[in-house]
């Protein structure tokens, strides 16, 4: 394999690429495999999938175990993707690649719109959970009510239309 670009990724479809080939507004790789894999680096906000206010509640709900990331971030939500479909991502610590911009990077095996919909799908279990060990009959009942009307895939797509007309402060 040539070095001349830097350290290479392998992905989950077995192609390979070049951390220094990776540009920081990317979302999305089109692979030579044929295929448009997501691409997630650690300093995107979480607010690439959600709104402020969820980010917040998040950060609220949920205990982060690392010192170094105290707040509810995208390498939380990338842990949570890798957790579930460990096949289907590929990730790569570039802190030693020098001036690449960014310290970790995320490739899935599915598409931009498809993590959206995967990382959505599991913020809501987490807070189902959540909110069952919150001894609120009540809280539990007001969101499984709410839950049962939340679409995920209209979600997903009115989220990243608002997104995509201010793209400026999610890339
Ligand atoms: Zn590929």
């Amino acid at each position: 394999m040539a070095t001349a670009g830097g350290e290479r990724l392998e992905l989950p479809c077995g192609e390979t690429v070049a951390l220094t080939s990776l540009d920081l507004g990317m979302r999305e790789l089109d692979c030579d495999c044929g295929e448009a894999h997501a691409v997630v680096m650690d300093m995107h906000p979480p607010t690439r999938f959600f709104p402020e206010f969820l980010v917040e509640t998040l950060d609220d709900v949920v205990e982060t175990t690392s010192e170094e990331m105290p707040d509810f971030g995208t390498p939380h939500l990338m842990g949570m993707v890798m957790e579930e479909f460990p096949e289907q991502i590929a990730v790569a610590d570039a802190t030693d690649e020098g001036d690449v911009g960014f310290a970790m990077v995320w490739i899935s095996q599915f598409d931009s719109r498809r993590l959206h919909e995967v990382v959505v799908e599991l913020v809501v279990e987490m807070m189902e959970h959540a909110i069952s060990h919150a001894e609120s009959e009540r809280a539990m009942t007001e969101f499984e009510e709410q839950m049962l009307e939340f679409d995920v895939t209209a979600f997903v797509d009115q989220y990243r239309d608002e997104r995509d007309l201010d793209p400026e402060p999610y890339v």
